[in-house]
């Protein structure tokens, strides 16, 4: 009997037992299923991005206990990778705990930047040489030697891909094109005079294209050297897309058999403020020589110049100062080895070749020194010195003040029966913009064009 009692408390102690275990079960089970996450249970971030929880909403009955709930988290926004996010509430006995995974990812692609202009203009028959490029990734840095270049007719394609596989291409595109004609200079003169009776020989020229290396140049002419006249030398050239350039030479045939020489002469230089650059500018384009007088005045690179086109450069004095000068023979030729010194520190060659200011008759001089000229003019000739005066006055230190006086003026004095040895100054911008008139005119009539030397016959006022 009191085994059969016992037998039975026993079941009633167990059921007991079970049914506090179930309700305790039960009751865990609702607790568990109340804490619920807000937002997705796996959650994907960029790389660098700032991680935001989205927390927990855990309501049991009507009691909120969010704020019970431990969040435990070490997410490095700055490492790719997977992280977990736990929400644990402690405050039973055996804690409930709810886990939200943050993947931690890059997924933006890395940029290439193009040097250079993204269309290209290119030769058909070029390689294409690399303007450069670069690219980066956010995560994996500088990717620039891991980018892929396909090269194709009309475009170069740049392809790279970062660690997390994200691809970047862009494009470079080429346009096979030559829209420019060769370029063709002219050696030596643009215009260019021949007497009549001699051969021409052209001067030649040189061509230069920006896709072709051996473009073949036609010449054209219809010089008939033994007939005066003006003529005209073309030349034609075409590169391989068909793109036409031409240019052209005058040729002047001229009747030279009467002689004539001219020696231009300019006094008083260099002067720097353009005007013996430009004469010097003129001589080299025609082709003529020229003697310059020249003082200590204007820039050293003038007088070189001078001397390195095949001018030839003279003295005139130092200071062309009258009143020093004049007042004795001393300071004269003080004077004149001071410029004397100078030339032939730019040239490395002693000048012999003088002119008087005033030339040697001036009555100037009478002021400071009278008779001095008388003295002067033996003087440099036993000192080793050329002295020359002048039979042809342009007038451009007295009567003219433009271009067309000093062309008229020379030119109406120019003379086949004499030595036209012309005074002119080329401190005159007017003087600069005659000359290549003067020299065109000459050289029509025939005449030569020659530097003074030792053995030019001299003219002397006196
Ligand atoms: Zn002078």
């Amino acid at each position: 009997m009191k085994k059969i009692f016992l037998n039975k408390l026993a079941r009633v102690f167990i059921y007991v037992l079970l049914i506090i275990f179930t309700i305790l079960i039960t009751g865990y089970q609702i607790c568990e299923s109340s804490l619920k996450l807000i937002g997705k249970q796996q959650v994907e971030i960029n790389y660098n991005q700032e991680y935001i929880d989205e927390g927990v909403n855990f309501k049991l009955f009507s009691f909120n206990l969010n704020d019970q709930v431990e969040v435990k988290e070490n997410i490095n926004e700055k490492q790719l990778g997977d992280y977990k996010v736990v929400y644990l509430f402690k405050d039973i006995p055996l804690p409930i705990k709810k886990v939200r995974v943050v993947k931690v990812v890059d997924r933006i692609p890395p940029s290439i930047t193009l040097k250079g202009d993204t269309e290209f203009k290119i030769c058909p028959n070029r390689d294409y040489q690399e303007n450069g490029y670069q690219a980066l990734d956010e995560y994996d840095g500088d990717l620039t030697n891991q980018v892929e270049k396909i090269v194709k007719e009309d475009k170069i394609i740049y392809k790279v891909k970062d660690s997390s596989n994200n691809q970047a291409v862009v494009e470079r595109k080429l346009i096979r094109i030559d829209d420019e004609a060769p370029k063709i200079t002219l050696k030596g003169s643009k215009t260019v005079y021949i007497n009549v009776g001699s051969s021409y020989s052209d001067l030649g020229y040189e061509i230069v294209d920006n896709c072709d290396n051996d473009i073949k140049v036609e010449i054209e002419n219809n010089i008939n050297t033994n007939q005066v006249g003006k003529y005209i030398v073309t030349y034609k050239a075409i590169d391989k897309a068909g793109n036409g350039t031409s240019i052209s030479r005058n040729v002047v045939v001229y009747d030279g058999s009467k002689g004539g020489i001219i020696y231009l002469t300019f006094d008083d230089g260099p002067s720097n403020t353009g005007s013996t650059a430009k004469i010097l500018d003129v001589l080299k384009k025609e082709g003529v020589k020229a003697t310059f007088f020249v003082t200590t005045k204007g820039s050293d690179d003038l007088i070189r110049r001078e001397h390195n086109e095949g001018h030839k450069v003279a003295l005139h004095t130092s200071s062309h100062d009258y009143g020093y000068v004049y007042q004795s023979v001393d300071n004269y030729f003080n004077d004149l080895y001071a410029v004397r010194d100078r030339v032939y520190r730019l040239t490395g060659e002693y000048a012999n070749i003088i002119r008087f200011p005033g030339g040697s008759n001036n009555t100037v001089s009478n002021r400071y020194n009278y008779g001095i000229m008388d003295v002067l003019v033996k003087e440099v000739v036993n000192r080793g010195f050329y002295y020359f005066d002048w039979n042809v006055s342009s007038g451009d230190a007295g009567s003219c003040y433009d271009s067309n006086c000093v062309y008229q003026n020379v030119i109406n004095q120019l003379s086949k029966s004499k030595n036209n040895i012309v005074l002119m100054h080329d401190i005159k911008m007017f003087t600069a913009d005659a000359i290549e008139r003067i020299i065109q005119f000459g050289k029509m009539q025939g005449y030569s064009f020659q530097v003074i030397d030792e053995s030019t016959r001299p003219v002397h006022f006196k």
